[in-house]
């Protein structure tokens, strides 16, 4: 759960790539930092919390060049500490070198522990600065072999953005994960995790950066290179399900269209006998639309979101999760009031959140509440870069339809089938990473990396 955002050849990299991470905010609030390049020395602003307050007019200035490379972070690996807020940059003879990940390492103790045999000393617990040190590693000439040769190391998911002086590098694993995209602007070359944030700066999207594709960018020239390793595709469907923004086109298809196509399955497979369908705003929005208009129902918003909350809210205790859910979401009292609802939700992970949302419901005077799920139970964790619970806190993990019914409160339950789910998927060009649903890891896991993942703070 990351975002990340670059910019080749523009006079203005900075200021457009605070822009993309503004578009990128959903995908990670904890921190946000860019570093630009002008030629002769790198610039870098970085600060824990949302990329409106991390950034100043002044800041932005102090940030020049033409190349810049932005993130913005939500932890899986490396502890929420300001040391771990990237891009992460060294400075190595062949250049200054800064790194924007997105994904989660499966191999990161092994490298680790080699590294450290070495005697290299780490700054931060993040996956971004050992494919630094990896980079800056002695044995090749060339920068572009040695990128190669580091990338080519890594197991598990990654997205990518390097920033080596005025050499921009692109790259995405072998199974191609995470999204990344590539667009211009003018003479331009732009590098976002979405498209919505090359809509903002008014850049034209080009393609997506291949599985197991390197793009090299310097001075308006683009060279792609393949890692040597081969795998199967395993885009992560749960992007599509919750994560990207509806406006955004991930791995080639639209983001909008697809929830829809989620919620009109949901549609085919669960009818209960009820007055309207109404979404948990916003990530469950389209879902609903699309099974109030395959199912011929209303569809009312009957749920109010209050968009003005900040990360202050965001507390790991229960009492905060519940006071969240309260300050976030209103119901509308005259429209529930003696009907009988059908919310739509995108997905359920504690289950204790939905809980709560069923609760308000209740209490606004709703006389029945059935609940559809536009994707089937999660019910095993995430190592590829989507910050899920461990299994013990994954409610389908744990406990039949039957008994996350009774947990919840509502008069019934209904999970898509992963068929169906693979169903509204079926024009992708993509095979899919549904593995929180299936225990199928397309990339192997060490057997202990939930530990080691705790560990190091993700
Ligand atoms: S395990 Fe789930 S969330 Fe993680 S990459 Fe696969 S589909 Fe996405």
């Amino acid at each position: 759960m990351c975002g990340i955002f670059a910019v080749s050849g523009h006079k203005e990299a900075a200021k457009l790539t605070y822009l993309g991470l503004y578009a990128l905010q959903h995908r990670g609030e904890e921190s946000a930092g860019i570093v630009s390049f002008n030629g002769k020395k790198i610039s870098c602003q970085k600060k824990m919390g949302l990329v409106a307050d991390a950034f100043d007019q002044q800041s932005l200035r102090s940030l020049e060049g033409e190349c810049a490379i932005g993130h913005v972070r939500y932890s899986t690996t490396g502890s929420p500490s300001s040391l771990n807020i990237q891009p992460f940059s060294a400075c190595h003879k062949k250049g200054n070198i800064s790194v924007a990940h997105n994904g989660n390492l499966t191999n990161i103790n092994i490298l680790h522990s080699k590294m450290e045999d070495k005697g290299t000393i780490f700054q931060t617990s993040t996956d971004s600065e050992i494919i630094a040190h990896l980079i800056a590693k002695p044995g090749r000439n060339n920068i572009k072999a040695k990128v190669k040769h580091a990338l080519s190391q890594l197991e598990g998911s990654f997205s990518l953005a390097v920033m080596i002086d005025q050499l921009i590098v692109a790259a995405r694993d072998p199974s191609g994960f995470r999204p990344l995209c590539l667009g211009k602007l003018d003479q331009a070359y732009v590098l976002a995790s979405e498209t919505c944030a090359l809509d903002l700066i008014g850049a034209k999207y080009i393609r997506d950066v291949g599985a197991g594709e390197i793009l090299f960018i310097k001075e308006g020239k683009i060279e792609s290179v393949k890692l040597n390793k081969k795998s199967k595709s395993a885009s992560c469907i749960f992007e599509y399900i919750y994560f990207s923004r509806p406006d955004s086109n991930i791995f080639n298809r639209n983001v909008y269209l697809a929830r829809r196509r989620l919620g009109e399955e949901l549609a085919r497979e669960y009818k209960p006998d009820c007055d309207f369908v109404m979404p948990i705003p916003d990530s469950g929005n389209c879902a609903a639309l699309g099974y109030a208009s395959q199912a011929k129902l209303p569809y009312q918003t009957a749920i109010i979101r209050n968009h003005y909350i900040g990360r202050t809210f965001i507390q790991p205790s229960q009492l905060m999760r519940d006071f969240r859910v309260r300050v976030k979401l209103n119901p509308v009292k005259e429209v529930l009031a003696g009907k009988k609802v059908l919310i739509i939700e995108d997905s359920i992970v504690r289950g204790t959140t939905t809980r709560a949302k069923i609760k308000t419901l209740r209490q606004a005077g709703a006389k029945e509440i059935h609940m559809g799920v536009s994707c089937p139970p999660i019910k095993f964790p995430c190592f590829y870069g989507i910050d899920f619970p461990t299994k013990s806190e994954l409610i389908a993990a744990n406990k039949e339809v039957e008994e996350i019914r009774n947990f919840i409160g509502s008069d019934s339950l209904h999970y898509l089938s992963l068929e169906g789910m693979l169903s509204a998927m079926r024009e992708a060009e993509f095979d899919f990473c549904a593995a929180c649903f299936t225990g199928g890891y397309p990339v192997e896991i060490p057997n202990n990396f939930n530990k080691i993942m705790l560990e190091r703070g993700g």
